[in-house]
């Protein structure tokens, strides 16, 4: 299953009918993975996603700013979908930066879960809107995510 396969997936489980912005700890609570934060000794990381006594949990930083706690909790939601196991905790350089094939493919799934394809097209072309901070505010993704995705849609 492809990131984008997994995401519509989701999308279509948890989100049919909804508006934007896609909320992601609704997606991972209704697919019954609990979401809460970090601990205070593990503050210097942006998640995890782990096994715990066999069942999934999700930790995100509750000190780092919203959008990036949305994208951390779609970036976690991925490394569960698409069967990466118990992963190292997330730093926020790792998940950025990484050349990582297993940190890339959760930051696909989170592009695609947190701004669907198909709401990117009916917004840039149906309703013409191309400034990047507008789609960035309707998403609820940072202007660096939204700009990456319009790029990776061949939108800009
Ligand atoms: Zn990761």
């Amino acid at each position: 299953m492809t990131e984008r396969q997994a995401a519509n997936a989701m999308l279509l489980k948890h989100w049919q009918g909804k508006t934007l912005p896609v909320d992601p700890f609704y997606i991972a609570a209704a697919e019954g993975i609990p979401c809460r934060s970090l601990s205070f000794e593990n503050l210097s990381a942006s998640g995890w996603y782990k096994i715990e006594d066999g069942r999934p949990v999700i930790e995100y930083n509750p000190t780092e700013p919203l959008l990036r706690q949305r994208f951390t909790v779609a970036h976690e939601l991925g490394h569960h979908l698409l069967g990466h196991g118990s992963r190292p905790r997330d730093s926020s350089q790792a998940m950025m930066g990484s050349r990582d094939l297993v940190e890339t493919a959760a930051n696909r799934f989170a592009a695609e879960l947190l701004m669907p394809a198909g709401s990117v097209q009916m917004l840039v072309v149906d309703h013409g809107i191309v400034d990047i901070g507008t789609l960035a505010n309707y998403f609820q993704v940072s202007e660096s995510a939204m700009t990456y995705r319009l790029r990776n849609l061949g939108h800009i």
